[in-house]
């Protein structure tokens, strides 16, 4: 809530849990399938969440990408 340059839980990525580097948005598209995925890596030491299959509607597709950023967000490991 609100635009407290601190807080950071409004759909941008936490530092990654295991070396504080920033993080980004990838899709996979795995070859031949017609799937796509959301996944969120670390830029320096390749951690990642599980992959979140998009849905083909708009509306699915942000609650997806919110689900993937989430899933960053929640790490603690
Ligand atoms: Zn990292």
């Amino acid at each position: 809530m609100g635009y407290d340059s601190n807080d950071r839980d409004d759909g941008t990525f936490k530092p990654c849990p295991f070396c504080g580097s920033d993080a980004s948005l990838k899709i996979y598209e795995p070859p031949f399938t017609g799937s796509r995925y959301y996944y969120v890596q670390c830029d320096r030491c390749d951690a990642m969440t599980s992959p979140v299959h998009i849905e083909s509607d708009v509306g699915s597709a942000l609650r997806q990408l919110q689900d993937a950023i989430g899933r960053w967000n929640r790490r603690r490991d």
